[in-house]
């Protein structure tokens, strides 16, 4: 029985572009015995890891459940008490929508040894993929990150979101995206509110469509973009660099991207 107690790193890989891991992030996977890895995680970070590290993909796919939490929570601790070094890696940053302050908590309360590993979060990342500084001293003073989760139902301050004048960043917002519309122009946001919506930010197959909040959801429904995809509301939009989107393409790089992994 091995008695030396084990590790979580609990680490954000950030956006998606494997060139956005931090060292420390590196470092970490090449310690892990075990890797618990999120659906939004770039496969390719496996290349940082021990050839004799194990495994677990615990992400949801293409509308299938994803694991239970207390199961991902459970293993953590399991593997840990055995003694193996765990990296948890999330997608962007682990304590932004990632449900990494839970599991940081399960793990303390279970006496175990925990360290968190920043990632550069979608919210930052995927708009400075397309030019969009989410503040700006010319455009906005600050930003707002909001998970759109429950976008239909009224647990969201519209009103205080419009009158704060702030980038409002959306995540999980593209089958919210008519309610975060509709909440904010009746909260009295212009229609003509610059309004972008980027999929698969910092990835060969970013697709990027700009319009007024008055029109996003039909420009999107139009260029049939699809998960994962974030939402920024407000003037930076304006800093955007377009470029003309062609008409839907095969995902080829996403392809070859996934079976070098
Ligand atoms: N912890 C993560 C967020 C997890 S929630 C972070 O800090 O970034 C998942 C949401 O993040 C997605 O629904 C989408 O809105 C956003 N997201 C993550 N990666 C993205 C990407 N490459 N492009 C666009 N949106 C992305």
């Amino acid at each position: 029985m091995n008695m030396r107690k084990g590790k979580v790193w609990l680490i954000g890989a950030g956006p998606g572009d494997l060139e956005l891991l931090t060292l420390k992030a590196v470092r970490a996977l090449g310690e892990a015995d075990v890797l618990l890895m999120d659906e939004l995680v770039n496969p390719l970070i496996l290349r940082f890891t021990k050839p004799e590290c194990r495994l677990i993909s615990v992400g949801k796919r293409g509308g299938c459940r994803s694991t239970p939490q207390a199961f991902i929570e459970g293993k953590l601790k399991q593997l840990a008490l055995q003694g193996f070094t765990v990296a948890r890696v999330k997608g962007g940053d682990p304590f932004v929508f990632g449900r990494g302050g839970e599991e940081l908590r399960a793990l303390q309360e279970a006496g175990i040894a925990v360290e968190v590993v920043n990632g550069i979060t979608a919210g930052i990342g995927v708009p400075a993929a397309v030019g969009i500084p989410v503040t700006d001293r010319e455009f906005s003073r600050g930003v707002t990150f909001i998970t759109a989760h429950e976008a239909a139902t009224d647990s969201i301050q519209w009103q205080a979101l419009v009158k704060s004048g702030m980038t409002l960043v959306f995540y999980m917002g593209l089958t919210n995206l008519r309610a975060i519309a509709e909440g904010l122009l009746q909260a009295g946001c212009p229609a003509d509110k610059p309004t972008a919506v980027i999929q698969n930010g910092t990835l060969p197959n970013q697709r990027l469509v700009i319009d007024g909040l008055g029109a996003i959801v039909q420009a999107v429904k139009k260029a049939e973009i699809k998960s994962p995809a974030l939402v920024v509301v407000g003037e930076v939009v304006r800093c955007a660099q377009v470029e003309k989107m062609s008409d839907k393409q095969p995902n080829v790089e996403q392809d070859s991207f996934r079976r070098q992994a």
